[in-house]
């Protein structure tokens, strides 16, 4: 069976995208699988320049195909931000409550509704070709938090079509009408 790396430690994320690409007959294997550590510096200016930067790092070190993403929210009234820097918004790596509560104060002199997305760029590289491809999930951004599924900016995103919030939605369903889904899907077609 061919060997694919998906260049993640994220286990929701490789789970998740192990689940869209399981009949393409591969076998994935996360970084969180070999342990290693390889330390990716994300110099890009967007969404699929970051995810092939990861993919060819990876590539480079393990010489194995590898798949790789970048994500972020993409906010109309901000002018697009914080798109690539939806994880470190504010300051610190990861601080989910501290990105959402960046994002409600500089929403604050908007008037709504906050029209947003979410974007993903998903790369697979072979050591000679990137093949790329990308999803948006639209919606918008609400003031009060809620539900507690998902993470990052799900309990403050209500999808277009929904009166609930991606952190309401059941796995599931998020994860079928999801950026990351519609991007992988794309990126299955034009390597299978
Ligand atoms: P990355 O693609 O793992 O670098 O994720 C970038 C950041 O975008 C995450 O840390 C979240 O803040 C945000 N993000 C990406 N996808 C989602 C999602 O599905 N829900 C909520 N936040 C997300």
């Amino acid at each position: 069976m061919k060997k694919i790396i998906f260049a993640s430690k994220n286990k929701g994320k490789v789970r998740e995208v192990e689940h869209i690409l399981k009949d393409l007959n591969v076998h994935i294997t996360s970084l969180e699988d070999i342990n290693e550590s390889i330390d990716i510096e994300e110099t890009g200016s967007t969404f699929e320049e970051n995810a092939k930067i990861k993919a060819k790092q990876v590539y480079d070190k393990f010489r194995i195909p590898t798949i790789a993403d970048d994500s972020g929210l993409v906010v109309e009234q901000l002018n697009g931000a914080p798109g690539i820097y939806s994880s470190r918004y504010a300051g610190e790596n990861g601080n989910d409550a501290a990105n959402n509560k960046k994002l409600l104060n500089e929403l604050r002199k908007f008037p709504e509704p906050h029209k947003a997305k979410f974007v993903c760029a998903a790369v697979y590289y072979d050591g000679k070709k990137f093949y790329t491809a990308t999803g948006e999930m639209k919606g918008k951004i609400i003031h009060d938090k809620r539900g507690s599924n998902g993470f990052g900016y799900d309990p403050l995103f209500i999808p277009d079509g929904y009166n609930v919030t991606s952190a309401e939605l059941p796995p599931e369903v998020k994860n079928s009408i999801s950026h990351r889904f519609k991007a992988f899907e794309k990126l299955k077609e034009m390597i299978s």
